[in-house]
């Protein structure tokens, strides 16, 4: 259907298309639901490749618990901060990534596992990297005529954590988030963080500079001195700007702040 009509626009859970629909004068000519395709509702796990596949129009709510949320506890944290139970029962991956805000709450957990984006189209299918995919605020690299299928993310034997702030506990759009991985077989600490820059931020050179000044192995032990030197790495990466949900100089003092804690819980 896209095929034979590259300008439709694509519906999953609806909860930011309608959003734009009802209060930003979106007017597509014509919508395709994704609702009854049903390879993108599915999920797999390849045990022998370690790799969990989950379809772009799997509703959050079944992500919060049961196998995916062992399997990938980070992806489990983030899906339940997303709005409310009504928004994790229709709200996507699929969706996340179409509308590509720098706050949306599962991209820094795809940037920090460095998941694979399957896309397809009538005639072909790639696969990209989460930074080939997500180009900027609210832009990303789906040429006309493609979907996103699914994403696949490595299972990592170690710990993993998921945590934002924003002006309130629950209901709320990240103001800064970030998502943590500790790959304790490889020694390698991967951060990524939300909502501080136009789109997500990896923090390469606070990961570079921890895996050299501490062992990361099962079993090591953290000195608060690198945790802290690790938050200040991790916020000077950060581009955040003002806006109407905070300030950048809060934004980037909450993304050190996020940061030595996740990798103090990695530890714990
Ligand atoms: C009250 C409320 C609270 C919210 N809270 C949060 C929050 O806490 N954190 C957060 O991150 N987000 C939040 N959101 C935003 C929204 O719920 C998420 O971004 C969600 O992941 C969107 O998924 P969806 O399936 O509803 O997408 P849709 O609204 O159906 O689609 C969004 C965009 O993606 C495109 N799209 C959908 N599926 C695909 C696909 N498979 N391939 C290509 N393009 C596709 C659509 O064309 C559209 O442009 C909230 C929204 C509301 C209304």
């Amino acid at each position: 259907m896209l095929a034979a009509d590259p300008s439709a626009e694509l519906i999953a859970g609806g909860t930011d298309f309608m959003v734009e629909v009802n209060l930003h004068g979106r007017r597509p000519e014509s919508v395709i639901s994704l609702r009854r395709v049903s390879e993108l509702h599915e999920w797999t796990h390849r045990a022998n490749r370690s790799r969990v596949t989950i379809g772009a129009a799997l509703p959050y709510a079944q992500m919060e618990h049961g196998e995916i949320a062992r399997l990938l506890p980070a992806l489990a944290q983030a899906a339940r901060t997303v709005g409310s139970p009504q928004i994790r029962a229709a709200g996507t991956i699929g969706g996340n990534l179409g509308t590509c805000s720098p706050a949306g709450d599962i991209l820094p957990v795809l940037a920090a596992l460095e998941a694979t984006i399957h896309v397809v189209s009538a005639t072909d299918a790639r696969d990209l990297t989460w930074d080939d995919f997500m180009l900027g605020v609210k832009r990303n690299a789906l040429a006309p005529g493609e979907i996103v299928h699914s994403v696949s993310l490595p299972v990592v034997d170690g710990w993993q954590g998921y945590a934002k702030v924003g002006t309130r506990n629950a209901m709320v759009i990240s103001t800064v988030s970030a998502c943590l991985v500790r790959d304790a077989d490889e020694g390698l600490v991967t951060i990524a963080l939300g909502a501080v820059g136009p789109t997500v931020i990896r923090c390469f050179d606070a990961e570079r500079w921890l895996a050299s000044a501490t062992d990361l192995r099962h079993g090591a032990i953290l000195s608060d001195d690198v945790a802290q030197e690790f938050g200040r790495r991790a916020a000077a990466e950060s581009r955040p700007i003002d806006d109407h949900r905070s300030t950048a100089e809060y934004r980037r003092h909450a993304a050190g702040v996020l940061a030595t804690r996740l990798l103090k819980r990695s530890f714990a």
